[in-house]
C-alpha cells in the first residue's frame, strides 16, 4: 500500500470539499451546513456515526478488520478536525473566497475537515490492515466555544467502546513553517487563554467640571497601564504571561463624562501556576484601583482554554511518522511553544496524544512575514491536503499496529 499515492488520488475530491466549506463558513457550535457536507462526504464509508446533541459535531468510528492479538480489548486512536470559522471579512484574493460577508475560514479548519475526510477514505480502503478502531472527531466551536469539551462530555473519548488509547490533532498554518513542513514539539505546545472583563462605574457629568463627577475613563485607562506594569513586575520573565486589551468602550461625546467604561483583555499563560496567579492578581489590582478612586467595578476573570501539553512519547511518535513519510527536510522541531491556544487541550487532559502543525503557506512565501492564521489575508494551500490526509491515516495505522502487539 502506498498511502501517499492513494492520498494524491483523493486530492481533487478533498480540494472540492475544502472550497465548498470555505465558501460557506459558519461560526460557533451550530454549523448545520458544514455538518451536512461532512456527512455526505462520509456517506459511502463503513462508519458508525453519532451526531452531537449540544453542537453539530460528527463522531465517526471505523473498525479495522486486521486481526489483533486475541483476547485483547479492541484498541482505538482518535483523530481530530475542528470545523468552525471566524468573524472576519475575508480579504484574501482566492477564487474560492467566502461568500458570507464577515465570516471566514481564517484558521484553516476547512482544510482540517477535508484532510480528515481524506484520512477516513484512506483508512476505510485499507481496513484489512487496521488493527483496531479509529474515532474521527469533527468538532465545531474551537474558536472560543469549547466545542471539544462538548464532545468530551457527550462521550467522544469512549465512542469506540473503551477510552481511546491515543489522540492526535493536525493543524495547518498560513505562516510559521514552509509549505508541507510538519512542526513538532513534546510537552507544552500552546498557551492557556483566558479573558478579563471589566466594567468601571463612576459618576458622569460635564467634561468642563470633572471635579463634580468620577470619570470612569481615566480610571479604566489607569487599570490598563497597571495591568501591563503588573505583568513585568510581578511575574517571572521565564514563566511569561501576556495581557492585551483588545476592546475598550466608553462615552458618546468629547464634552460628556460617561457613567461607565468597559474593557476586555485576552490573557495568556504557559503554566498552571502563572494562570492561577493571573486569575487572582489581575482582579485584585483592578478592585484596588477602583477602591482608591471611590468607584465601583465589576471585574471578572473568564476561564477559556488551559495549556495544551503534548505527551512526549506520542509527540515523538508523530514526528517519526512524519519523517518516515515525508523525510527530514519536511519536518521541523519547535524549540518553544506557540502563542495560540486550543480546546484540543480538553482531549489531552484525558488521553495521551499530540497537537502537530503543518505549514500550508503558499509555495515560495516567507514564513516570517506571511499573514498568520486569523488574518483576513491568510491563505492556505490546497497542495498540502494529500500530505495531511496521508499523515492522519498513517498515525492511526501505525499506532494501532504498536498497540496490537503490546
Ligand atoms: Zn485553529
Amino acid at each position: 500500500m502506498d498511502l501517499l499515492s492513494d492520498a494524491k488520488a483523493l486530492e481533487p475530491e478533498m480540494t472540492r470539499l475544502r472550497h465548498d466549506v470555505h465558501k460557506q463558513p459558519e461560526i460557533g457550535l451550530d454549523l448545520p451546513r458544514t455538518q451536512e457536507r461532512i456527512l455526505s462526504a462520509l456517506e459511502s464509508l463503513p462508519l458508525e456515526i453519532t451526531l452531537g446533541k449540544t453542537s453539530t459535531s460528527v463522531t465517526a468510528v471505523l473498525e479495522g478488520t486486521a486481526p489483533a492479538m486475541s483476547g485483547q480489548d479492541t484498541r482505538s486512536v482518535l483523530l481530530r478536525s475542528d470545523m468552525d470559522a471566524l468573524p472576519i471579512d475575508e480579504a484574501a484574493d482566492v477564487p474560492y473566497r467566502s461568500e458570507r460577508p464577515g465570516v471566514m475560514h481564517a484558521c484553516g479548519h476547512d482544510m482540517h475537515v477535508a484532510m480528515l475526510v481524506g484520512a477516513a477514505r484512506l483508512l476505510a480502503a485499507h481496513r484489512d490492515r487496521l488493527k483496531g478502531k479509529v474515532v474521527f472527531m469533527f468538532q465545531p466551536g474551537e474558536e472560543g466555544w469549547d466545542g471539544a469539551q462538548h464532545m468530551v462530555d457527550e462521550g467522544v473519548l469512549t465512542a469506540a467502546g473503551r477510552q481511546v488509547d491515543a489522540a492526535y490533532a493536525l493543524h495547518v498554518f498560513s505562516s510559521l513553517a514552509h509549505n508541507g513542513v510538519f512542526t513538532h514539539k513534546g510537552g507544552l505546545v500552546l498557551s492557556a487563554s483566558d479573558e478579563l472583563h471589566v466594567t468601571v462605574t463612576g459618576v458622569g457629568g460635564h467634561g468642563s467640571m470633572p471635579h463634580r463627577s468620577k470619570d470612569p475613563i481615566s480610571i479604566a485607562a489607569e487599570m490598563v497601564h497597571a495591568l501591563e506594569t503588573m505583568i513585568t513586575k510581578r511575574f517571572d520573565a521565564f514563566d511569561p504571561v501576556v495581557i492585551s486589551v483588545g476592546l475598550f468602550q466608553a462615552g458618546t461625546k468629547a464634552n460628556v463624562i460617561p457613567d461607565t467604561a468597559h474593557f476586555e483583555a485576552t490573557v495568556r499563560s504557559y503554566s498552571p501556576e502563572a494562570r492561577e496567579r493571573l486569575r487572582t492578581l489581575s482582579v485584585q489590582l483592578i478592585e484596588g484601583i477602583a477602591h482608591a478612586h471611590g468607584v465601583t467595578v465589576d471585574a471578572r476573570y473568564v476561564d477559556q482554554y488551559p495549556i495544551t501539553v503534548n505527551d512526549e512519547s506520542e509527540a515523538s511518535f508523530a514526528a517519526t511518522t512524519a519523517i518516515d513519510l515525508f523525510g527530514e527536510d519536511k519536518n521541523m522541531h519547535l524549540a518553544r511553544p506557540l502563542n495560540g491556544s486550543e480546546d484540543f487541550s480538553r482531549v489531552l487532559a484525558h488521553v495521551p496524544g499530540a497537537f502537530i502543525g503543518l505549514g500550508a503557506m503558499p509555495v515560495g512565501g516567507d514564513p516570517s512575514t506571511a499573514p498568520y492564521n486569523h488574518s483576513a489575508l491568510a491563505t492556505f494551500d490546497d497542495g498540502v491536503l494529500p500530505m495531511g490526509a496521508a499523515f492522519n491515516a498513517q498515525l492511526a495505522l501505525r499506532r494501532l499496529d504498536q498497540l496490537a502487539t503490546l
